[in-house]
């Protein structure tokens, strides 16, 4: 069995067409699926369009969590949830086209666990393209797995790999970096991101650049070690402008001229210890987030399981 994963924040002109293109798909399918919406608290009809999608067809299900929880949280909820031997994942605002799902079945069907998709361009705005784009290059560079450029949430999971993601206890979730941190045989498949189908994107510059955070601090540790080479740059550069502080004083007759190279020490100095508490910042309020061992999320309602 099959079970497809989609999360929903305020999507209630988006879920016809939705339903429509996916089934247009699921019906040429001969094996058994599962449909999971999770209403991530709307505040519009989304839920009352999910409810009504579940009588007509009972292999729809819906999760409705207690509030607004994020994208990421949303998925992991229906990954506690989801009964199929493979999870797809994919958003609901038709930005993942739901034809492509037969081809990411077909290479689960040939022995991948994981069958992630790759976009080839995309239609958000030029400075949103180039934040994506710069942030992929920047998180591979600096992790220390192999996270696949351009991969987002859109994806087939073996259960396998659908069970590693589950044991993972982090809050801070970027489930991209999760998947592929998992392992096994992982393939990737190349695609055109559309536009978005009906309304605004849920996901502000601010919760992305949140979520890039989310990748970045809890794939690599370069960021704290780039704060000790800084730390130890600035001190070279220190100790080389003391000795020259030292043999002007004793050697030449300019001393006390060096106002200003002490003013630009100085604040050069509190920059770089600033930065560096800034980073450990970033970690320390990490590891609090994790060992307030809160649950994930809430459910409010659970309907079809
Ligand atoms: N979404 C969600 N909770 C949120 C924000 C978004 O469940 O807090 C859903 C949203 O309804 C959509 C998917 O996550 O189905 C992707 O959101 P969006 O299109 O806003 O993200 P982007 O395409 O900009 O990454
Ligand atoms: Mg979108």
């Amino acid at each position: 069995m099959f079970s497809i994963i989609i999360p929903l924040y305020n999507e209630e002109k988006t879920i016809p067409e939705l339903v429509t293109r996916l089934a247009a798909v699921t019906d040429g399918m001969s094996d058994p699926w599962e449909l999971i919406l999770v209403d991530d608290g709307s505040t519009d009809g989304s839920f009352t369009a999910m409810c009504a999608l579940h009588r007509n067809d009972p292999r729809i299900k819906v999760v409705r969590l207690s509030r607004n929880f994020g994208h990421q949280i949303a998925i992991s909820a229906a990954l506690d949830l989801a009964q199929g031997d493979a999870v797809i994942l994919m958003d609901g605002d038709l930005q993942d086209p739901p034809e492509l799902l037969p081809q990411l079945i077909k290479l689960w069907k040939d022995g991948y666990h994981v069958v992630y998709t790759v976009k080839t361009s995309r239609k958000e705005n030029w400075l949103k393209r180039l934040a994506f784009k710069s942030f992929y290059r920047i998180l591979s560079a600096m992790s220390s797995i192999k996270i696949p450029m351009d991969a987002g949430n859109f994806s087939l999971m073996d259960r396998r790999v659908v069970e590693v993601l589950r044991t993972m206890p982090e809050r801070n979730r970027y489930i991209s970096g999760l998947r592929a941190w998992a392992g096994f045989q992982q393939t990737a498949v190349y695609y055109d991101r559309g536009p978005r189908f009906a309304g605004k994107p849920q996901m502000s510059l601010g919760r992305l650049f949140h979520l890039a955070l989310d990748g970045i601090f809890s794939f690599s540790n370069a960021p704290l070690r780039a704060a000790i080479y800084f730390g130890m740059a600035a001190a070279m550069v220190s100790f080389a402008g003391g000795l020259y502080v030292v043999y002007e004083k004793l050697f030449t007759n300019l001393a006390i001229l060096g106002w200003a190279s002490t003013i630009v020490s100085i604040l050069f100095v509190g920059g770089m210890i600033l930065m560096t508490l800034g980073v450990i910042g970033e970690y320390i309020s990490r590891i609090y987030e994790e060992v307030k061992k809160r649950p994930l999320y809430v459910i409010r309602d659970k309907i079809g399981f």
